[in-house]
């Protein structure tokens, strides 16, 4: 915990700030985004890296922690009762500090190196196992919040993804109704109905068999799952959810 604390002190110092400008603008003279000792390229030192908080053991399907008596198996009972629409998650971080810190950093105030940071590594941390899927699929935002914000985090982090993996982004197809507001007077249960009406898949062309959605932090899981259920409407044989992080 002590050593996530002065993680946490060190990603809000200014010299901090200072080095994730420079790894924005010039990738090369790369340093570790946490504690500015060097790195080898991805923006994140060996040290910090494995200090992250790790989701296993999850579960495979929603990456949820497994409790105590889940422990040895591969899906956690809720998986088990619910049949989620994806078959598989690959989320190699908890979104606690440092990991949360370096997500809003990214997504609000703009420090992409942070968002690069994870994105680098994501791929080794979360270990993707064969056959790789076809296509990888940003999940959209709200038009509006877009506008607002400027860039889509889920399309950089695709890009990233699509480097480091060879797995073709497929942008535009699923898309989000725009001013799609949750209700708060709705039970949970029909706010995750109203839910699945906010995304469709646009156009015609059938989408490939085996596709991954790609978010930055899945929190309650019913958007992601929202979403996984338009995909396979839409002709998904085989669903994965590629992300940063998950809320335990
Ligand atoms: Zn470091
Ligand atoms: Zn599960």
């Amino acid at each position: 915990m002590e050593t996530m604390i002065r993680m946490a002190e060190r990603l809000s110092t200014g010299a901090t700030r200072l080095v994730n400008r420079v790894n924005t603008a010039r990738p090369r003279l790369s340093r570790c985004v946490i504690c500015l000792a060097s790195d080898q390229g991805g923006g994140l030192c060996r040290t910090c890296l494995l200090d992250l908080p790790h989701t296993d053991p999850c579960c495979r399907r929603c990456a949820l922690p497994l409790s105590i008596g889940e422990r040895g198996a591969q899906l956690c009972r809720q998986c088990e009762r619910t049949d989620p629409p994806q078959d598989l998650s690959r989320i190699p971080w908890r979104y606690e500090c440092p990991v949360d810190r370096m997500i809003q950093n990214y997504k609000y105030h703009g420090t992409r190196a942070q968002g690069a940071a994870l994105a680098r590594n994501w791929l080794e941390a979360a270990d993707v196992p064969e056959p790789l899927p076809r296509a990888l699929i940003p999940a959209p935002m709200d038009p509006q919040r877009l506008r607002e914000r400027g860039f889509s985090q889920t399309a950089e982090l695709a890009d990233w993804f699509a480097r480091a993996t060879g797995v073709p982004v497929l942008a535009g197809r699923l898309q989000r109704h725009a001013g799609y507001r949750a209700q708060a007077s709705l039970s949970r249960g029909e706010r995750r109905r109203n839910l699945v009406e906010a995304f469709f898949v646009s156009g015609s062309a059938p989408l490939p068999e085996h596709v991954a959605l790609v978010e930055d932090v899945v929190t309650t899981g019913a958007t992601a799952e929202a979403m996984g259920h338009c995909l396979r409407r839409a002709g998904v044989q085989r669903l994965e959810v590629w992300a940063l992080a998950r809320t335990p």
